[in-house]
């Protein structure tokens, strides 16, 4: 099960360079993470500023 990120998402970027396989990009009106390729590390989640993201 992939992380995922909410609408609560900014777009602040804060989380993209914690990610160790690159699965997190900038969408169309917020970051997105790939799930095939997230591998449920949990790095990025603790850096978000307003908590959007979460264990899918
Ligand atoms: Fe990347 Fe880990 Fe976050 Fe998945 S849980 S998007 S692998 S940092």
């Amino acid at each position: 099960m992939a992380y995922v990120i909410s609408d609560a998402c900014v777009s602040c970027g804060s989380c993209e360079g914690q990610c160790p396989v690159s699965a997190i990009s900038a969408g169309d009106s917020q970051y997105e993470i790939d799930a095939s390729t997230c591998i449920d590390c949990g790095s990025c989640a603790g850096v978000c500023p307003t908590g959007a993201i979460s264990q899918g």
